[in-house]
């Protein structure tokens, strides 16, 4: 196993050098889908703009949309959309972009698993390298930007997780350790007043368990900033610490 995440870091890093060679470019109606669809892209300055899409020009090359269950073509919206996100989430690291999920898989709807036997909205198969999201339920996500409901923020949350716990593929351990412990302990409170039917700022799905948590509490620190923050500012304090940015800042 160690062998095999050695050889993977290593490919990776042949591949980053690739991509900033070979990279897709943004054309101009792309650009103009982030302007006009993802807000997060429309508050950034003019530098922060430029950094976004240079680091979403490398998602996009480095990574496969494939569309399912009747989508042929994955259209520029959805390619740009999606790749946004994983942007948006990783936008504290500069060179963080997930080499281990390669490839998207893109179903119009919520779609049938034979494996779980009942019906998805997003998944993430780390096995396998892939997320999953159905495109209704993503743009539902994207409609209400401040309901803290997002399918993309959170299967790219699970993602980004589990990214963190695979060594050696050139981007482990890129949470800072001490800051993580830290969240997990704070986490770890919010999840227990959910469990006791206490109020809590965050929705029932989140007191699943700590991985559930983690993509929830992502949803409302990109969506409901303030509103995350005024609640408890420590935990949010520490997600800022944890991902690098403070999504307030861009908030009008
Ligand atoms: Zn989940």
């Amino acid at each position: 196993m160690y062998g095999f995440y050695l050889l993977k870091g290593v490919l990776n890093v042949l591949e980053e050098i690739r991509f900033s060679f070979f990279r897709r470019r943004l054309e101009k109606n792309e650009i103009q889908i982030l302007e006009s669809k993802f807000p997060y892209f429309s508050r950034l300055s003019e530098k922060h703009k430029k950094e976004f899409c240079e680091k979403l020009e490398i998602v996009l090359s480095s990574k496969k949309f494939i569309g399912r269950g009747g989508i042929r073509v994955v259209s520029a919206e959805m390619e740009v959309l999606i790749g946004a996100t994983i942007v948006m989430v990783t936008f504290g690291w500069r060179r963080v972009r997930m080499p281990h999920f390669q490839k998207i898989l893109i179903y119009p709807n919520a779609y049938y698993s034979t494996i779980s036997k009942s019906y998805h909205r997003g998944e993430v198969n780390p096995k396998l390298g892939i997320i999953v999201v159905s495109w209704n339920c993503f743009l539902e996500g994207m409609t209400d930007e401040n309901d803290g409901v997002n399918l993309g923020i959170h299967e790219i949350a699970h993602a980004l997780k589990l990214e963190n716990q695979i060594f050696y593929n050139g981007e482990s351990e890129f949470f800072n350790p001490t800051i993580y412990q830290r969240y997990k302990m704070l986490a770890a409170a919010e999840i227990e007043k959910i469990g006791a039917d206490e109020y809590s700022f965050f929705r029932k799905a989140g007191g699943l368990n700590e991985h559930e948590f983690f993509a929830v509490s992502l949803e409302n620190f990109f969506e409901r900033s303030n509103e995350f923050f005024e609640y408890n500012p420590d935990l949010y304090g520490a997600l800022v610490q944890l991902l690098r940015q403070d999504p307030r800042v861009w908030v009008k």
